[in-house]
């Protein structure tokens, strides 16, 4: 089973993901927050992560960079959150790494297209 790593530090958004990454047969796991992320993926790095900008404690950026200074077994794919207000963050945060980005609030058909993408679907 695929497996994905919600991050962000809403908790009614992680649920929301989580159905809908269910509906996709993913097996979901919940951060709420990038140092929670980071943990999580050194003891079981999941195939993709869903990543928040905005978060307390390690924001999205953050997590972005830690994750390219540890050792991991394979790199997860990264699709990175972001709003129409933080749509300038998108270039940010490829160029630290992520692989793609959805737009919040997203939809199965719009989330399932972007896991395509990176080859998840
Ligand atoms: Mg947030």
């Amino acid at each position: 089973m695929k497996t994905c790593l919600v991050v962000d530090d809403s908790k009614v958004i992680r649920k929301v993901a989580r159905h809908i990454l269910e509906t996709l047969d993913f097996q979901v796991s919940e951060a709420g927050d990038g140092r929670d992320a980071l943990d999580q993926c050194q003891a079981a790095t999941p195939d993709v992560v869903l990543l928040d900008w905005n978060m307390p404690v390690m924001t999205g950026m953050e997590f972005l960079k830690a994750l390219g200074e540890v050792d991991l077994p394979r790199r997860p794919k990264v699709v990175f959150c972001t709003t129409e207000s933080g749509i300038g963050h998108i270039k940010a945060a490829i160029e630290a790494g992520a692989d793609e980005y959805v737009m919040k609030p997203f939809d199965r058909d719009t989330l399932a297209s972007k896991l395509q993408i990176v080859g998840l679907a």
